[in-house]
């Protein structure tokens, strides 16, 4: 397994406040990697280490194989990865395409160069339709493709998004996602995400959990949702005393609400298993699966355990 980042017992401290509590993780090449928690959890402030732009106060990095803070090595760093921040770097007075040019031209990058990566963003963020026009005329969802398309003209092996579809509607987050999701599946570039949509989430490959600066859980989507979160089903009985007097002989715990009892269920084939015992007293069922919001909900009001 090659990693594109390792991170040991990294540390920052702002004065007297410990933002990053010393958390280790790794990232797999080639994989998309969520970077969750509530805010101040230390999210920005580990991706800025990460980027160079900010100094840790100890441990150790990688990226890419090179060491942050090694003779050389930042520079190397920053020639590997792009950035997009919550706050957009783009002149205003420029347009699209003369800002994301610009942008190649600090990478030192030939023109015919430039022209095939131009090509390349344009196509997987669709600039096409506004690449002429001036950046500070833009609406929040073709800023954030431009942006996106600006940090990608060097064709990086790392991505770092900070929460880049974070008050966009939810059409053009859908679009920003989707062109995200496909540049990491089909250039098998790293994509490295903070993001409070769960959703997004989801489809990760690996995801941390950072609260007060240190890791509070780790793992797979499926390995998450399995510890912190499980699958209920909603059952309305023909006939409520009958339907209680079953939950209590079987001793299934259950919660009511206006007739509705909500029970837990350790899989959708444990939930078929008991429809079939009941059968008969069943008027409706829905088996409602966990989701990552129930595991972020679950890690944040009670703490995980990485
Ligand atoms: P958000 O989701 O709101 O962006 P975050 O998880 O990215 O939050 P950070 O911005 O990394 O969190 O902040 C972590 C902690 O460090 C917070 O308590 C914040 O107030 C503090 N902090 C961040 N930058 C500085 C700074 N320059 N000086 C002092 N404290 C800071």
């Amino acid at each position: 397994m090659t990693f594109a980042i390792q991170v040991e017992n990294l540390c920052k401290q702002y004065g007297d406040q410990q933002a990053v509590k010393g958390i280790s993780f790794t990232v797999e090449q080639g994989s998309l990697f969520a970077f969750l928690g509530a805010n101040g959890a230390g999210k920005s402030t580990t991706i800025e280490i990460l980027c160079t732009l900010l100094k840790k106060s100890s441990g150790t990095v990688k990226v890419n194989g090179y060491t942050l803070d090694a003779s050389n090595d930042n520079a190397e760093i920053r020639k590997s990865i792009g950035v997009v921040f919550q706050q957009s770097l783009l002149d205003e007075r420029l347009t699209v395409r003369e800002n994301i040019i610009h942008r190649g031209k600090t990478y030192g990058l030939s023109k015919q160069q430039l022209n095939e990566n131009y090509q390349f963003v344009s196509t997987y963020l669709h600039l096409a339709d506004i690449e002429k026009r001036k950046y500070g005329t833009l609406s929040g969802g073709q800023k954030r493709r431009a942006d996106i398309a600006r940090a990608l003209i060097h064709r990086p092996k790392i991505l770092f998004l900070d929460e880049p579809t974070t008050g966009l509607d939810p059409q053009t987050r859908q679009f920003v996602w989707q062109a995200i999701k496909q540049l990491q599946l089909e250039t098998n570039m790293t994509v490295f995400l903070t993001t409070h949509y769960m959703e997004e989430a989801a489809v990760a490959h690996q995801v941390i959990v950072l609260k007060e600066g240190a890791i509070v859980a780790e793992g797979t989507p499926d390995a998450l949702k399995t510890k912190y979160a499980y699958d209920s089903m909603a059952i309305v009985f023909h006939n409520n005393s009958e339907g209680i007097q079953w939950l209590e002989e079987n001793a299934i715990s259950y919660t009511e609400n206006l007739g509705i009892f909500s029970i837990r269920v350790e899989s959708t084939l444990h939930a078929l298993t008991l429809l079939k015992k009941a059968e008969s007293l069943i008027a409706s069922f829905e088996v409602i699966k966990g989701t990552m919001d129930d595991v972020f909900l679950h890690i944040m009001s009670e703490g995980g355990v990485a």
